[in-house]
């Protein structure tokens, strides 16, 4: 099980002010905690440091109770979506999603069975020949949310993966993490959002990041999307 442990994390870009102050955190294996707050305030690169995209200026960083500040990304057991999707652009559906699990050394028939059980879960078996530019935004979503549940990592990390998607496949996306995070509730999740709906549907715990430091929010219980 991989709960997050934060302790006086900080992180400076260059010689600029700190963007993130001393954050001491432990997140649960299994919760599923939001982190909310204004532009600018540091939530994409505290995700990024716990990816290990970015390096953690100082402060410890563990994960299933391992010291992670050196350990690299796809070492990390770690998965994240992002809100411009990021996959490639000349594979097929089926070869974004096998991609992470063809480096990591799974044999192949395993990954074939568990990109079409993830294409099943998000109904997108009849999509897994095309390449991203003949599917919709939503679409695009559920293949970079798909790719990441096939590693079935034990921390999913979510930087605002609504946010360019239209209303009404705004709500859907979000049912369906939702579902997900129940059907493999196993996994820890951090989940970035400026979005209150989403954090209050989708939370166990919603922390409000204030100009780099973490605050508890008083009174944040989770609405739905939890069993
Ligand atoms: P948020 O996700 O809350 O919008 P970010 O983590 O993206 O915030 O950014 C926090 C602050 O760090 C912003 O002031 C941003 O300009 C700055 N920042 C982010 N990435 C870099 C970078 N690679 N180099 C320098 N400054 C950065
Ligand atoms: P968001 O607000 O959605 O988190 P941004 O537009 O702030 O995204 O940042 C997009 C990318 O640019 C991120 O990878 C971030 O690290 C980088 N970035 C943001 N601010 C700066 C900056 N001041 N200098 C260099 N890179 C930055």
């Amino acid at each position: 099980m991989a709960g997050i442990d934060l302790h006086a994390v900080c992180k400076r870009y260059g010689d600029h002010t700190p963007v993130i102050r001393d954050v001491d955190l432990s997140i649960a294996a299994g919760e599923f905690c939001v982190f909310v707050g204004p532009s600018g305030c540091g939530k994409s690169t505290l995700l990024r440091m716990i990816a290990g995209l970015e390096d953690i200026s100082s402060g410890e960083l563990h994960i299933g109770g391992q010291r992670m500040n050196d350990v690299a990304p796809a070492q990390r057991g770690v998965a994240m979506v992002f809100q411009s999707y990021a996959l490639f652009p000349h594979m097929t559906v089926r070869e974004n999603m096998s991609f992470g699990l063809e480096l990591a050394g799974t044999p192949k028939a395993e990954i074939r069975r568990k990109v079409d059980e993830a294409a099943r879960v998000l109904q997108l078996d009849h999509l897994l020949d095309r390449k991203p530019k003949a599917l919709s935004g939503g679409q695009r979503q559920r293949v970079a949310i798909g790719r990441a549940i096939v590693r079935q990592p034990g921390v999913f990390l979510f930087d605002e993966p609504l946010s360019n998607l239209d209303a009404a496949l705004r709500v859907q996306t979000r049912f369906e993490i939702a579902k997900l995070h129940r059907e493999f509730g196993h996994a820890s999740t951090v989940y970035v959002t400026h979005d209150q709906v989403e954090a209050m549907t989708l939370a166990d715990r919603i922390l409000l990041l204030n100009s780099g430091e973490a605050v508890q929010r008083e009174g944040s219980v989770a609405q739905c999307g939890t069993p």
